[in-house]
């Protein structure tokens, strides 16, 4: 196992003597017993794996089911605020908020076709923010 000084990251190759990830030889080989408690081993694209604060991966599913199911009727952001993106979260809020206001003062029969799609956009851009929003967290946990 070697770990990278350059980039943090964990090569999990017991024979390997420079980073998996970018290339750099500056860094330390260890024993996996080094991995301190509370973390935990995620695979990565690349290959290999990362090791990641566990209480922050415990927050993905949470956050996707807080951001999925209220968003099927259309209030958006509460995942976000799980996962400590306070202002993306409350900006979500204020367009669930707007579109209840557009829905309800508008009748929903004559605009439904327009509020269904502004909707779905919403719902959409979330999903990727919140997407986003992971990978950033879990760039933040990475050992
Ligand atoms: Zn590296």
């Amino acid at each position: 196992m070697f770990i990278c000084n350059e980039c943090g990251r964990v090569t999990e190759d017991d024979g390997a003597e420079f980073c998996h990830f970018c290339g750099s030889d500056k860094g330390t080989t260890a024993t996996p017993t080094m991995m301190p408690e509370g973390y935990e081993a995620v695979p990565i694209k690349t290959g290999g794996v990362v090791y990641a604060d566990r209480s922050k991966l415990r927050r993905i599913p949470i956050a996707l089911l807080l951001a999925f199911i209220p968003g099927l009727f259309d209030i958006f952001g509460l995942g976000h605020f799980v996962i400590g993106r306070w202002v993306k979260g409350a900006g979500f809020l204020a367009l669930s908020g707007g579109y209840y206001y557009l829905r309800y003062m508008s009748g929903w029969d004559m605009l439904a076709p327009y509020l269904f799609i502004i909707s779905l956009a919403i719902f959409v851009v979330q999903m990727v923010d919140l997407y986003n929003g992971f990978k950033k967290m879990l760039n933040d946990s990475v050992l």
